[in-house]
């Protein structure tokens, strides 16, 4: 059967999009003076599409949402984030201020100007090394703030299977993301 289509008309949108996020319902917006026989006849011709973007979103990493309280997660993360800092701060000669858990949508972590490094409590559904990896991306921001090449050197430097972490996220992050834990 054809899954249902949120549709929202938008007076500020200029043309289309359509999305379809992880565990939520396909999103259309479209411009408020769009013809409905336009819109119904570009959602005929993605439908295709749309199931095949479904069928990539299969869950993979048997996460149960009975097994993870958010408060249990985030002083994990909290502790493992504190763990790698410790290991690769002074290699790097990097200080950061603060350390900050948080419940981002669509970011692992980040670096503040001020010190700050911030970092998704979803990591800890991710393997060790994914976490680990995020972490030292975000203390070699610390010293290159954009993704220079010099970045990647220095990220390389630390990290070299870098790669196969930043490729676990590409796959898997999308399914993280979506995660609500039960309790
Ligand atoms: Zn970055």
């Amino acid at each position: 059967m054809d899954e249902l289509i949120e549709l929202r008309r938008s007076r500020r949108a200029r043309k289309w999009t359509l999305s379809v996020p992880w565990g939520e319902p396909t999103l259309m917006t479209v411009p408020s003076w769009m013809r409905a026989d336009d819109v119904a006849a570009i959602i005929d011709s993605h439908r295709e599409w749309i199931a095949l973007e479904r069928a990539k979103q299969r869950p993979r990493l048997r996460l149960d949402p009975r097994h993870v309280s958010e408060a249990e997660a985030r002083r994990a993360v909290r502790e493992l984030v504190a763990m790698v800092i410790d290991d690769e701060a002074s290699t790097l000669r990097v200080k950061p201020k603060r350390i900050q858990i948080r419940d981002q949508r669509s970011r692992w972590g980040s670096c503040s100007t001020t010190g700050t490094l911030s970092f998704n409590w979803r990591l800890v559904l991710a393997p060790f090394e994914v976490l680990d990896y995020v972490v030292v991306h975000e203390l070699c921001h610390m010293r290159e703030a954009n993704h220079s090449g010099k970045f990647w050197k220095l990220v390389e430097a630390r990290r070299p299977d870098w790669r196969a972490q930043r490729d676990w996220l590409d796959q898997h992050g999308p399914e993280l993301m979506a995660f609500r834990p039960a309790l």
